[in-house]
């Protein structure tokens, strides 16, 4: 059960003191605050969590400082979308909106590797009315031998690049808790230039302490991806561990499934899953075209592989893609081979912006046809 209270509730006033004395003393349950400052007012929410199931909706309702009380499945309790759950999905990260309605396209670098294609990649980016891309600084990779990333030693120059061409926010993978504080202390130096969403790779979605550490801190929001060989129900969950542990700027990424019947292609492309996760959950969802696909292949009409399942997730509702591109991919030191260009850059806007508005376009037709 979520008890929704009254925006700006004082934690110091007798009313609130007077529902924390009430929670105190309800036997076999737990709860837990959850405070949000926004620009113009801060929003709590508690969270009961054990033996709920006796407690009445209205007689919560009518305890101090409640205005609304939720009463939630099992699944998903905080990101999830229940029965009579208004809740937005909305969060605002450095003058970015997310949410179920927005749509951001994150193009960037796979991996960070000169300060040269790192501009020129910003610069294309600012041309083109872009304010977030993505920049891996950390790299997982599958073989020991192969480069890891730059790792903090890039951080600064990214930063730097990024406030000189107007980049708000950048995809940026962690693998480990310390990178979050390297990121932080390098936005610090740099006098925070730039806005980072920090990523949890899909092969670190079981990860749950990583998970815990991220979720524990409010700063960044951050883009979990879905593991490659889990069920959605085992990588929403893990999406959960973030909200659960007080973050809730929580961005849910589609990126493929390993299976050898998508041959073909890197992984299995599951975009038909955008709807889905949109109807579970109140997540924005991410599509990665370039990590499910992996490899610059066209069919027979001129269209590439990686447009053609961009195409496919954006009409179907997805809210956020991320995408490599490269200013020279045969000198790239990660996944060159799946890169688009800079030539292809505008090619690539339009071809969403078509998507979009198609998108759009079908949730009117939707609205007309659907009653009820
Ligand atoms: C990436 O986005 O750079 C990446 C490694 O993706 P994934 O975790 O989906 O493999
Ligand atoms: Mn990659």
């Amino acid at each position: 059960m979520i008890l929704i209270l009254t925006p700006n509730s004082d934690p110091q006033g007798a009313e609130y003191q007077q529902l924390v004395g009430f929670l105190d003393q309800l036997p076999n349950i737990q709860y837990r605050m959850h405070v949000e400052q926004g620009v113009l007012q801060r929003l709590t929410e508690v969270y009961l969590i054990g033996d709920t199931a006796a407690l009445s909706l209205d007689y919560m309702k009518s305890l101090p400082c409640v205005e609304r009380v939720v009463r939630v499945s099992e699944e998903y309790r905080v990101l999830g979308r229940h029965k009579d759950d208004t809740r937005t999905s909305e969060f605002e990260y450095n003058g970015v909106t997310f949410s179920q309605d927005h749509l951001h396209i994150f193009a960037g670098l796979c991996a960070v590797d000169t300060p040269e294609h790192v501009e020129r990649m910003m610069q294309a980016l600012q041309a083109h009315g872009q304010v977030c891309t993505r920049m891996g600084a950390y790299k997982p990779r599958t073989s020991p031998y192969s480069f890891q990333g730059h790792g903090k030693n890039c951080l600064p120059y990214v930063f730097e690049l990024a406030g000189k061409y107007g980049i708000k926010v950048i995809a940026m993978e962690i693998t480990h808790e310390s990178h979050v504080e390297e990121i932080r202390a390098a936005l610090h130096a740099t006098g925070n230039p730039t806005g980072v969403m920090l990523q949890i790779g899909t092969r670190n979605t079981q990860n749950f302490e990583l998970l815990k550490i991220v979720g524990r801190q409010q700063e960044f929001p951050v883009l979990i991806k879905r593991g490659f060989g889990i069920t959605l129900d085992e990588s929403l969950n893990a999406a959960e561990y973030l909200a659960s542990e007080g973050n809730r700027k929580v961005v849910f990424g589609l990126r493929g499934m390993k299976t050898n019947m998508g041959d073909p292609h890197r992984n299995f492309v599951d975009f038909a899953h955008v709807p889905v996760v949109k109807r579970l959950t109140r997540m924005p969802v991410c599509i990665d075209p370039s990590h499910s696909v992996g490899t610059r292949a066209a069919g027979p009409d001129g269209i590439l592989d990686i447009m053609q399942v961009v195409a496919q997730g954006v009409v179907a509702g997805a809210n956020m893609i991320l995408v490599d591109f490269h200013p020279a991919p045969s000198k790239a030191l990660v996944d060159g081979p799946q890169a688009l260009t800079l030539a292809e850059l505008p090619h690539f806007l339009e071809d969403v912006a078509l998507a979009r508005e198609t998108y759009l376009q079908r949730v009117a037709l939707a609205k007309q046809y659907v009653k009820g």
